[in-house]
């Protein structure tokens, strides 16, 4: 398009960067810690998001620019409910939808900018934008907001189903390790039971064909932390690979909370001994059924341990309002606290938190790591399954919560994590890597230079691709 294409950046200017994050809290919360980097390191930002979830308004940091794609855009009516939702449909669709409305806002947005073109960091998911981006001159990053190790799983996934390893045949297939993705076995890679493979399929292909196509790929990451993983994808790769993470730490005050955070819960916390509380937390879309919330109930209840549990309204399955059992409030008064949402971050940071019963959402599973806060693992879908064997056989700062939810089970969990030999010895190898966490993002340390690096990249990005 002759607005981007053949300009070059204007001498001596700062570029502007567009970011357009997936819109959901999972995938918003890091974009828009990225852009607050950015931001911080000089370049101009403007972040375009949906109508459907979009940032509040009133939380927005000064200095940059929020612009709606497709005011008039239904998405809410593509996302389901629940951990049991095919989401990969709904990403595809939410592609299809945002497209047109994504080429206007970027056609009248490059007719304003009067410096130098702006490049686009976009999510992974969202391939549909790149393609358009591209063919309007504008140059693109790709956010991978999960693992190195998922990106890498993506990319083997292609060849494990031509040699028809994926789908996994029959129930003895499950427990297979994949060659080459140690530790994962074959059904870390089905990624939920009611997605059928050819959508997963798809969506895995266009979100490692985004990556393969952009001009680099930013991964929340660190380097100690996945270092043979990300190897491996710069291997595999041919772009520039940018590990930059935890965003969470390096940004400190990007606000992208969808949900109010409930914060009397800090100042209950600060009222608990050192390292005595589990706090419990599946993430923003996992669900579950009023079975397992009463179980979940009584484990805690009855594991006499401190916990600080977060119930979401529209996390319980097949119910307007959440009903806990009779009988809980008064079994774990002054030992229990339920919140509708929390300030998760500082949650896990507060010394009061000794351990973290999650979903393993990437974010959740990162932000648990920073902190040095060990695990009790119950992933529900997509690339939770990965991040959790990772959790147990790789970096062994938790365990994964086998079998059915029930109370029985629950409460050993809580056991084994606060009062047993291997609960501490998870404890130490956390807080080993949390210092090395904190290393990366100290000057000099490999996610800064990322992100020196990645910031050199931006300004020297050609205007035409
Ligand atoms: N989160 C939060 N308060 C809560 C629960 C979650 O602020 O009570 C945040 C959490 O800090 C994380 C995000 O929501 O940054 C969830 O992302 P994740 O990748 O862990 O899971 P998802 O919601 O995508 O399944």
């Amino acid at each position: 398009m002759a607005s981007a294409a053949n300009k070059a950046p204007a001498s001596g200017g700062a570029r502007r960067v567009l970011l357009f994050p997936l819109p959901f809290q999972g995938h918003i919360n890091p974009m828009l810690q990225l852009a607050a980097v950015l931001h911080a390191r000089g370049l101009r930002v403007t972040v375009l998001h949906s109508a459907f979830n979009a940032p509040d308004p009133t939380r927005r940091p000064v200095g940059y620019r929020f612009v709606t794609v497709g005011a008039s855009v239904p998405i809410a009516d593509l996302v389901p409910t629940g951990s049991h939702g095919n989401f990969a449909e709904a990403l595809l669709r939410i592609n299809e939808r945002l497209e047109t409305p994504f080429e206007d806002s970027l056609r009248e947005l490059l007719l304003e900018e009067e410096g130098a073109p702006p490049c686009l960091v976009v999510d992974s998911n969202l391939r549909g934008m790149q393609v358009v981006a591209h063919r309007l001159g504008v140059p693109t990053l790709v956010l991978r907001t999960g693992a190195a190790a998922c990106l890498l799983a993506y990319m083997a996934f292609p060849a494990l189903c031509d040699k028809g390893v994926l789908p996994p045949q029959d129930h003895l297939q499950l427990n297979m390790q994949l060659d080459g993705l140690h530790p994962l076995r074959q059904q870390d890679m089905v990624f939920s039971a009611t997605i059928p493979h050819e959508t997963m399929s798809t969506l895995i292909e266009r979100i490692v064909e985004s990556s393969m196509c952009s001009s680099g790929v930013i991964i929340n990451t660190f380097s100690d932390l996945e270092e043979a993983e990300l190897q491996k994808i710069i291997d595999g790769m041919g772009v520039p690979v940018y590990a930059i993470g935890p965003l969470h730490k390096i940004s400190l005050g990007a606000q992208s909370s969808l949900l109010a955070q409930d914060r009397t819960c800090l100042d209950w916390l600060d009222k608990q001994e050192v390292g005595s509380v589990l706090f419990v937390s599946f993430g923003s879309l996992a669900s579950m059924d009023q079975e397992e919330l009463l179980e979940t109930a009584w484990g805690l209840a009855n594991s006499r341990m401190p916990f600080l549990w977060v119930i979401r309204p529209d996390s319980v399955q097949g119910s307007g309002k959440i009903a806990l059992p009779d009988g809980f409030e008064e079994e774990a008064r002054g030992r229990g606290m339920v919140v509708s949402w929390a300030p998760q971050q500082e949650v896990l940071g507060h010394q009061a938190v000794g351990g973290f019963w999650t979903h393993n959402g990437w974010n959740s599973t990162l932000e648990s790591i920073s902190e040095g806060v060990p695990m009790i693992c119950r992933p529900h879908f997509g690339d939770q399954m990965i991040n959790a064997k990772y959790v147990q056989e790789v970096w062994k700062i938790g365990f994964v919560l086998e079998g059915k939810m029930d109370r029985d089970n629950i409460q050993r969990s809580v056991k084994k994590l606060f009062c047993h030999k291997e609960g501490g010895e998870m404890r130490r190898r956390a807080n080993n890597l949390k210092d090395k966490a904190t290393q990366c993002i100290k000057k000099g340390g490999s996610s800064q230079t990322g992100i020196d690096l990645l910031v050199n990249c931006i300004m020297a990005l050609p205007s035409s691709i």
